[in-house]
């Protein structure tokens, strides 16, 4: 059985029960190193047998629990934040089905909401955006025809942008074609981490702030009035709204 665990975003007690308690019974351990804390593993089994698969391919990753499960080992294969983001398990599942080997998957805490705990923000203000959209940058990887940067930002919903902190000064200029120039922007490095970084500004300054701060890797650009204190308060809350559970008062 191969166990595809979302590790979070780097505190280790961000970590689920579940995956905990796999990572530490686990007989073999396959994990991203490049981005999971190794402290998720601080409990592993002793004598558990751990991979870091920064250095390997996918026919190496799979060859390894291909091995395991002839053994009747178990495997946890650990990925950074939620494995669904970004997290490259879709192809290795695939391959595992082609085997017949069995898997789960644990999901973890998304490095994306990681960022809107440590901002102490709310994605999805009323009056300001109801949308969240996630994506990236054109890399090695190319984005399809439909989701360009400038066409997903023309909504000027709240937007977080992955794997693309090095492409900071570029991205701020595209969306500066759709959002306002003032929009706020947040850079989050390192969620959680001890050496966790925040640097604020908008789309005309964030780029040379986060380049003052050395940041280069391993960070989240949130875009969007979600980080302004202009919004509308909730019909959840709003006392003079029935809900579901609750009768609304007449004023
Ligand atoms: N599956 C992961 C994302 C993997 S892609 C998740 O759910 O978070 C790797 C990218 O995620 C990084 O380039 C960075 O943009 C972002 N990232 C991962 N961990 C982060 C953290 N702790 N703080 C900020 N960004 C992070």
């Amino acid at each position: 059985m191969v166990s595809f665990i979302g590790a979070g975003p780097g505190d280790p007690e961000l970590l689920t029960i579940k995956g905990k308690k796999i990572i530490d019974s686990a007989d073999v351990i396959i994990y991203a190193g490049s981005l999971v804390n190794p402290q998720v593993l601080a409990d592993a089994k002793e004598g558990a047998v751990i991979y870091n698969s920064a250095t390997m391919n996918l026919d190496e990753v799979i060859q390894v629990m291909k091995d395991a499960e002839e053994r009747k080992l178990k495997v946890a294969r650990v990925h950074t934040g939620d494995p669904a983001i970004y997290g490259a398990h879709r192809e290795q599942m695939d391959r595992l089905d082609e085997l017949g080997i069995e898997y789960e998957v644990i999901p973890g805490v998304s490095s994306f909401l990681a960022t809107a705990a440590v901002l102490k923000k709310e994605y999805t203000l009323p009056g300001v955006s109801q949308t969240v959209i996630l994506t990236r940058m054109e890399g090695r990887t190319p984005m399809p025809p439909k989701e360009k940067l400038l066409d997903l930002a023309k909504h000027n919903a709240t937007m977080i942008i992955f794997l693309s902190i090095g492409m900071l000064e570029e991205m701020s200029a595209v969306l500066r074609q759709a959002y306002q120039p003032e929009t706020p922007v947040a850079v989050v490095y390192k969620a959680t981490w001890e050496d966790q970084k925040i640097v604020y500004g908008d789309l005309t300054n964030i780029a040379g702030r986060v380049k003052d701060a050395g940041i280069k890797k391993t960070a989240l650009t949130v875009v969007g009035n979600f980080l302004g204190d202009e919004y509308e308060l909730s019909k959840l809350y709003d006392k003079t709204f029935t809900t579901e559970f609750r009768k609304g008062v007449t004023e």
